[in-house]
């Protein structure tokens, strides 16, 4: 049995390879199956389930939502959505409006501030895919008004910072019923970047997100420490989660992160597929 990477992004939001090129890029790397899970999207799942039926390699329909959190980000996954469920769609086209509302407000306080950039700029620098604040940074970078991508956040797009807009997100609880309602099993993102400290923190988020139909948490993840894994893995025994895990790539890292391994170490087996089934078809008959 090979392995598999359930945490990809393609061209639909902020990924480099389109949804058929990852897609063949996995099988190339001898996986056996992966999930696509851009950004608040589903926009990139038809062409990439299309490109896995045309040859013969799984594709599990995913998604990535940024939901209502602080301090931190929280990113939650959903696996397995029907992706033509129509609330689904809806939910996800106000995403889709509010960030495209969010993005020339940016522009505008850039300017503000006297940089000399147009939303054209931006757009160009998403290659037509989703515009977000990368592509700002990118543009940024070019024009010279920052050394690099983390010195453009730092000045000019990191929340709280001078260019930063915020943008729209549902609560946790609305967007694990609107990917259930759609048939989908939804798993709490790299726990990392919640922005907890205590111990007891993760265990109340997580005891409040499994009565809203949490299944699962993702804890093998190239940015959390041998620690946290085994520290996500009790969480999850402890709840009853299933522990899933992939490597966030986008296309961009440097040539150490790469589809299906990570930085070398991540070889994830194809039984955490089989758990979330599993738990899709037990939610299921229960409906
Ligand atoms: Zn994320
Ligand atoms: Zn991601």
């Amino acid at each position: 049995m090979g392995h598999v990477d359930l945490h990809l992004h393609t061209t639909a939001s902020d990924g480099v390879m389109s949804p058929s090129e990852i897609v063949k890029y996995a099988k190339a790397k001898g996986l056996q199956a992966i999930s696509i899970t851009d950004h608040d999207t589903i926009g990139g799942l038809e062409e990439g389930l299309a490109e896995g039926r045309r040859i013969g390699f799984e594709v599990i329909p995913g998604i990535e939502i940024s939901a209502e959190h602080s301090p931190g980000s929280m990113h939650l996954l959903g696996y397995f959505m029907d992706i033509h469920h129509p609330r689904l769609k809806e939910r996800l086209a106000h995403l889709q409006q509010a960030r495209a509302e969010r993005n020339p407000k940016m522009v505008e306080k850039l300017n503000h501030l006297g940089v000399d950039l147009t939303y054209e700029e931006v757009v160009r620098a998403s290659g037509g895919g989703q515009v977000g604040r990368p592509h700002f940074a990118q543009v940024l970078v070019e024009k010279k008004y920052a050394r690099n991508f983390q010195d453009a956040f730092e000045r000019y797009l990191k929340k709280g910072a001078p260019a930063y807009v915020d943008k729209f997100r549902y609560s946790p609880r609305e967007a694990i019923h609107f990917v259930n309602e759609a048939g989908g099993v939804v798993v709490l993102g790299h726990p990392n970047t919640l922005g907890l400290s205590g111990s007891n923190e993760l265990d109340n988020l997580i005891l409040s997100l499994l009565k809203e139909g949490l299944k699962g948490i993702e804890a093998f993840y190239p940015e959390h420490s041998s620690y946290e894994i085994v520290y996500y893995k009790a969480l999850a025994e402890r709840y009853g989660l299933v522990v899933t895990g992939g490597t966030d790539y986008h296309g961009i890292e440097k040539e150490s992160l790469d589809i299906g391994v990570g930085r070398g170490d991540m070889k994830l087996p194809y039984s955490i597929v089989e758990a979330l089934k599993a738990v899709r078809d037990q939610s299921f008959q229960s409906h």
